[in-house]
């Protein structure tokens, strides 16, 4: 969170809508809510514990049937994905950094990158360290060492329209919400001109993140347009106006890898979101190039090796 406080003042731009977020306990069970709570007071960071009244009493246009309780974090809200990286990039130019358009061949990465790596424009690119930061295409470029251990799965992404002249589902009014029932629903209101978002959490199928088919399957938009309904009845005709195939890529402990390649010493791999990889991307940053650039050893909680005892 201090990166990001302090990328933002560095480039005077804004990353991160603090509009909130807001996680809403299911009655039947509210264990991950539950056991949030004492690792939020740990780590200092603001939160409030809710009940049903006082949530319906601050966000009328929820409907909080089969919630018990809530925890809001003031603090939270939602990243610009996109802007952000356009920024970093713009960021790494204004500092010399060169930035090429092309791909890594995968051909004989595994053995070892002493001839420099075989780029797609059929040039060479050689240098003294090399960072493979491929999320969900790891497993393509390292199918020994990664394999499957970074799984891509299909995950579906909704936006509605609100109600014309109905600003309640904006970020001014809304939240970001989590909704933890038999599925993991979260979403976030409408801002920028963008549509209100619904996603499903819950991992999706296999998914190849070149060839995957992106359109969204009738299942997923019905189970959002029926979960929109309920849950926030003024949205409940609302249009689709746009929907999105990404894709996770799951290790499978959900924490991230980040190591030396075990054959070949200057290659390091960095990646394993797991769905929750982007708002640690200014953090996993500092702590890549301070290992690269200082020849340290990663955290134990992040090396290949966690894999092999299991
Ligand atoms: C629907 C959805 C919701 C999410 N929500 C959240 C969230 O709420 N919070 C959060 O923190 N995270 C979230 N994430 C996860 C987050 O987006 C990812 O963990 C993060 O973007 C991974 O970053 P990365 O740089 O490791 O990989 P990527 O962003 O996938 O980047 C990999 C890059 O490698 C490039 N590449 C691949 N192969 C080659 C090659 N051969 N040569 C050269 N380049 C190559 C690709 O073109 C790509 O640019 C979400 C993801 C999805 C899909």
């Amino acid at each position: 969170m201090q990166l990001w406080k302090d990328h933002e003042q560095r480039w005077g731009v804004q990353l991160l809508h603090r509009n909130g977020v807001l996680w809403m306990a299911a009655t039947e069970d509210d264990q991950f809510e539950r056991s949030s709570l004492p690792l939020l007071r740990e780590a200092g960071i603001s939160y409030e514990e809710l009940s049903v009244g006082e949530m319906a009493r601050r966000w009328p246009q929820i409907n909080f049937e089969g919630v018990r309780w809530g925890i809001f974090e003031p603090e939270g809200g939602f990243l610009r994905a996109r802007f952000a990286c356009q920024m970093v990039m713009n960021g790494f130019l204004a500092e010399g950094g060169e930035f090429k358009q092309t791909a890594v061949l995968p051909d004989g990465l595994e053995n070892g990158c002493r001839d420099g790596l075989t780029l797609s424009n059929g040039s060479k690119l050689t240098a003294d360290k090399y960072v493979f930061a491929c999320g969900p295409w790891l497993g393509k470029l390292f199918p020994e060492t990664i394999g499957n251990l970074v799984r891509a799965t299909k995950q579906e992404v909704f936006f509605f329209g609100p109600p014309a002249g109905d600003d309640r589902f904006s970020e001014a009014n809304l939240p970001v919400w989590a909704d933890h029932r038999e599925r993991f629903i979260y979403g976030m209101p409408t801002s920028d001109g963008r549509g209100f978002k619904v996603a499903d959490d819950t991992r999706g199928p296999e998914f190849h993140p070149t060839s995957g088919d992106r359109t969204v399957s009738p299942d997923g938009a019905k189970l959002a347009r029926e979960y929109l309904g309920f849950r926030f009845p003024g949205m409940k005709n609302a249009p689709l106006i746009e929907a999105r195939v990404c894709q996770y890529e799951n290790t499978p402990d959900d924490h991230f890898i980040i190591d030396r390649h075990p054959q070949t010493e200057n290659v390091w791999i960095v990646g394993g979101g797991s769905g929750h990889g982007f708002k640690h991307g200014p953090a996993l940053g500092e702590m890549v190039a301070e290992l690269v650039m200082e020849e340290k050893d990663p955290d134990p909680l992040f090396r290949l090796n966690r894999f092999a005892k299991t």
